[in-house]
């Protein structure tokens, strides 16, 4: 576990009060406090660590188990039809809080909700961008 604590390690610990929606050995979930659209949950693995890439296979496990469930849990409070699961990955790809975190966010009809700028470019070298990858999976 790495040292730089974070507002997620005190809400876990209790010092910091959130709206719990969900919490097992693994993970806790509770509502964002600025959130994009009513019903914006974030879904924390217990473990600290600040990246997707630095999670444990154990917690990256507990928060994949429990994600269809909350989903469901959010549509069914909400009454939303359609959601984004968003999860940010340094400063310039938007992350502010450097413990691991998953968005569940509804997206209504009045255009609450995620906003997305999607900019498709051309795929060149898949085959050798693949295999690069392939490769490089431990
Ligand atoms: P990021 O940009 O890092 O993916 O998102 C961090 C999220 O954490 C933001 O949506 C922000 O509103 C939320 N957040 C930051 N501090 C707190 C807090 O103290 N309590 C809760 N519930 N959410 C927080």
């Amino acid at each position: 576990m790495n040292d730089d604590r974070t507002i997620f390690d005190s809400i876990l610990s209790g010092e910091i009060p959130c709206h719990r929606v969900y919490e097992d050995d693994h993970v806790l979930a509770f509502l964002d406090i600025g959130p994009l659209s009513r019903g914006h949950v974030l879904v924390i693995p217990k473990e600290r660590a600040a990246y997707m890439h630095e999670l444990s296979d154990e917690s990256a496990a507990g928060i994949g188990r429990v994600l269809p469930r909350l989903c469901r849990a959010v549509m069914k409070a909400t009454g939303c039809e359609h959601y984004n699961l968003l999860q940010n990955n340094g400063a310039p790809a938007h992350q502010a809080v450097f413990h691991v975190h998953m968005h569940i966010i509804p997206k209504f009809n009045d255009g609450s909700g995620l906003g997305l700028k999607w900019s498709p470019g051309q795929l060149g070298d898949g085959e050798t961008l693949a295999s690069a990858i392939a490769d490089a999976i431990e």
